[in-house]
């Protein structure tokens, strides 16, 4: 900013010399002079930029065995990177190989760890750069970095004799928003498309293979154009862990430290719900300090006690429930579940009221094989579902809360689908001839209908709901076995 101000009164000055008849020319040499060396000293400065000898790639050493939990994601990553470990299988099969690798998910689940642990399994050299580093007042010198960091990457992996890089850029949806939605959108532009490009020119025959992999926790601001085949092709999602990821977390960051043998893990983990893995990590490092005041040789469970408060109200985390809230989470869910199981046996494959992106808890249903039609006892048993989540609540807790809204939402769509088709009492209608009342009323029919006979069956199941839900308060995850076991 202060550049810009002092060329601005120079050139003022100059301007104003030049009007009253002064002889201008020193000065105007003095300033091309002053220019080309603030020239000089800018683009060093692109050059290596504020980077430490760090980020400028080495080999790391965290394991996959080093991040706890994330079991989901550390698969699909690994068998994403068997494309990176057998270069001469992908070409003989004419595989396009795979350039980028998306990590998506809140801060602190691990994204970086997975990156780097990435880069020690597939012998690669590691490099990081944050989206913010590429973003700069002057068009150009983000595309600049870019470039540079590209460079960076071959140059580090034939520095240390390896075949293969990884860039890892974090949150990166500060340089690949959707073009053209910045203010200042030209720099932005730029960068992106610089990206882009060096990805495009990536190439299974280059002597050093470079993957990209980037993270963000704002998978929806990020360019379409980035997750194009033979961009960012995969997308590994990171999900906040839940009570058996905690307690592996809490094992790997107590591994080294003094424990009371009376520390119950597990009791910890069961408290520390909506917890990040980097919060965990500072659990145990603030249990480590608090017993280190008191002299004391081992760290005991009230240490942790302190510890969880300490960072729970140090920062306030995303989505803390208090148990009320959570109880009334796992019988909404376990409503759908139960109803999941009765309308469609076998359909539940998992059910958690471990905090998912934006939902507080979630039935996973196995997905059908690619359904094109579907009947009315499709439609009508998926409707049931949705509703069973508000139902369980009525039933169990007396009234129901806001959580439902969206079930509401995905019912009424469903019903909706129904009467377009012709398959409501209506029969074959014409959607633009139809009033808007007779719509409405016909939908609504169809979910009274639907409502009825999901609280008809969960009254008959009370018991598996309430048991469901007192489950899901301990174990936070349960199998859809065990939804069936109980419906049983
Ligand atoms: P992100 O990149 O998702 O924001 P990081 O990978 O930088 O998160 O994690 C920050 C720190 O939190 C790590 O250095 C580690 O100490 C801890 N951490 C996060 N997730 C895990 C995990 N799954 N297992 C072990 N430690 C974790």
């Amino acid at each position: 900013m202060l550049k810009e101000i002092a060329v601005g009164m120079g050139l003022g000055t100059l301007i104003f010399l030049a009007i009253r008849g002064v002889d201008i020319w020193p000065l105007l040499l003095l300033a091309a002079l002053g220019l080309l060396l603030f020239l000089g000293g800018f683009t060093s400065r692109i050059q290596w930029g504020s980077r430490s000898r760090a980020t400028l790639g080495s080999r790391t050493t965290v394991s996959f065995q080093d991040i706890g939990g994330q079991d989901t994601a550390k698969n699909e990553l690994i068998e994403a990177l068997e494309f990176v470990l057998r270069p001469q299988d992908i070409e003989r099969l004419g595989i396009r190989p795979l350039k980028g690798i998306l990590l998506t998910g809140p801060p602190g689940t691990g994204k970086t760890l997975l990156a780097k642990a990435a880069a020690n399994y597939t012998d690669s050299v590691f490099l990081s750069a944050s989206g913010s580093e590429f973003v700069e007042m002057y068009a150009g010198v983000g595309a600049q970095r870019v470039r540079q960091l590209f460079h960076e990457a071959r140059q580090a992996a034939r520095r240390e004799g390896l075949t293969s890089a990884i860039i890892f850029i974090d949150e990166i949806e500060v340089m690949a928003g959707r073009r053209g939605q910045h203010h200042s959108h030209l720099e932005y532009d730029q960068t992106l498309n610089q990206l882009l490009v060096e990805m495009d020119g990536m190439n299974t025959d280059d002597d050093v293979r470079i993957l990209v992999m980037a993270a963000t926790n704002r998978a929806d601001l990020i360019d379409p154009a980035l997750l194009r085949p033979g961009r960012f092709d995969r997308t590994v999602r990171v999900d906040l862990p839940d009570r058996a990821a905690r307690k592996a977390i809490l094992m790997l960051h107590t591994r080294n430290k003094p424990l009371d043998p009376a520390v119950d893990l597990d009791r910890i983990a069961q408290e520390t719900f909506g917890f990040s893995g980097a919060h965990l990590e500072s659990v145990c490092n603030e249990a480590a300090i608090l017993a280190m005041r008191e002299a004391a040789s081992r760290i005991r469970q009230e240490h942790f006690k302190a510890a969880i408060d300490k960072v729970l109200l140090g920062e306030r985390l995303n989505r803390h429930l208090n148990r009320d809230e959570l109880y009334r989470v796992a019988v909404h869910e376990s409503g759908h579940a139960v109803i999941g199981e009765l309308v469609k046996p076998g359909s539940v494959s998992s059910i958690t009221i471990a905090p998912r992106g934006m939902a507080l808890g979630f039935v996973r249903q196995a997905p059908d094989d690619d359904r094109v039609l579907e009947t009315v006892s499709e439609l009508k048993a998926d409707i049931a579902v949705a509703l069973g989540g508000s139902a369980a609540e009525r039933l169990l807790l007396g009234e129901q809360s806001t959580g439902a809204a969206n079930d509401f939402e995905k019912a009424w769509e469903i019903a909706r689908r129904m009467v377009t088709a012709g398959l409501s009492s209506l029969g074959v209608v014409q959607e633009e001839a139809l009033s808007p009342e007779v719509l409405y009323k016909t939908i609504q029919e169809i979910l009274r209908d639907s409502q009825e006979l999901v609280d008809e069956l969960l009254a008959e199941h009370r018991e598996a709901v309430q048991l469901l839900a007192a489950r899901l308060m301990e174990s936070e995850t349960l199998p859809g076995d065990e939804v069936r076991r109980l419906v049983a």
